[in-house]
């Protein structure tokens, strides 16, 4: 069956990590409420679906049981002495707050709630808006991330015999997932991104490619913080198309960050709409028919309602006219859907760019390619 789910709750806007926190979950209900406006759910195919919380046995599948358990006493408001264990500090990266168990756990929920609809055949694509927490560990929070939800929907995945293929187009590099699946040889994980010698987590070049069985199946493109839409789309077109046919993955899973935007405040990188919507097409024509998509990074809240309105659209085969519906604009002042400004990047800045492309293109092809058996 063809069409797609938009999964979301209110829920997931509804909590703060802190008054100064880069993390506004308030970025989910507005790209719900530029998708309504746009009468995105009342679309033939088009599903909004709310998700349940996943459950303590779903956590504890990828999650580590005393982890888990400082998780619920922190959401309570308990005091937890050994949080730092946990990487869990007060005006860190991740600060405890109320609702952390119940918020983590929705989101993992959720992912959990898409796969299951790819696999009964309710919907071809999924799009887990609450969730892509893909620096979550097993015993730690990581970069805003407190439970993997994306590993928790690939281990079940792999549970019912599926064979899942994961891309990352977020900004920071997909580590927790592929730290989760580096050794295993279980599945591919692709991940592009700013260049760990710029940005959190300083992890992802190209020569982690994976250990023992999982040799070759963690694939890493680290970019140069000028990188635009056009050096961007080069070295994805290198790279992903040629391993997703090699693999033949059977679902494919993606974490779909928009903090690749040139506005996004916390990283470099300086893709456009134009060019993050044409690699979620390209990314919907390598799906095998199962596609199931997260949201993730995106910190400029004016960007990540419009990125992941344009996504939904091409999930559902829908190009929305530029001029945002009144009902949204009128509120949140926003009147355009695509960007119509470019950022300025000069010849120098371009060309390093481009050279750092080609360097991670051609390394991957080096290493990667040939035990796949593709040229390299
Ligand atoms: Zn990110």
């Amino acid at each position: 069956m063809s069409g797609a789910a938009f999964i979301y709750s209110p829920f997931a806007a509804q909590y703060s990590m802190g008054e100064s926190h880069p993390l506004r979950p308030v970025r989910v209900q507005l790209t719900y409420e530029l998708l309504e406006a746009y009468g995105a759910f009342k679309l033939p195919g088009s599903q909004l679906v709310k998700p349940e919380p996943a459950s303590e046995a779903d956590i504890l599948t990828f999650h580590d049981p005393a982890y888990v358990e400082a998780v619920k006493k922190i959401s309570r408001g308990e005091y937890v002495p050994d949080a730092h264990r946990y990487n869990i500090a007060e005006g860190g990266d991740n600060p405890p707050y109320e609702f952390m168990y119940e918020v983590s756990s929705l989101a993992a929920g959720a992912g959990l709630k898409g796969a299951k609809m790819l696999l009964d055949g309710e919907v071809d694509t999924a799009f887990n808006v609450i969730g892509g927490y893909h620096h979550a560990a097993r015993n730690h929070a990581s970069g805003f991330c407190v439970f993997n939800d994306l590993v928790i929907a690939l281990l079940w995945l792999l549970k019912q015999g599926k064979r899942p293929l994961y891309i990352d187009i977020d900004c920071h590099h997909g580590d927790g997932v592929q730290h989760a699946f580096e050794t295993t040889g279980h599945l591919m994980t692709i991940s592009l991104h700013e260049s760990g010698h710029y940005l959190f987590p300083g992890t992802g070049m190209v020569e982690e490619f994976g250990k023992g069985p999982g040799m070759a199946w963690a694939v890493n493109v680290p970019l140069h913080p000028h990188t635009d839409d056009e050096t961007y789309l080069w070295a994805f077109r290198e790279v992903v198309p040629p391993l997703v046919k090699a693999v033949k993955p059977d679902v494919l899973v993606t974490q779909l960050g928009c903090d690749t935007h040139y506005l996004d405040p916390l990283t470099h990188l300086q893709l456009t709409t134009a060019g993050y919507t044409q690699v979620i097409r390209e990314l919907k024509a390598l799906s095998p028919g199962k596609w199931l998509a997260f949201g993730g990074g995106g910190y400029e809240i004016s960007v990540v309602a419009r990125a992941w309105a344009l996504a939904y659209g091409v999930m559902l085969d829908q190009d929305w006219p530029d001029q945002i519906p009144t009902s949204f604009s009128d509120k949140y002042g926003l009147k355009q859907l695509r960007d119509h400004k470019q950022p300025f990047i000069d010849r120098t800045d371009k060309t390093a760019a481009w050279e750092q492309a080609r360097k991670a293109v051609d390394q991957v092809k080096r290493l990667i390619f040939p035990p796949h058996r593709l040229k390299s």
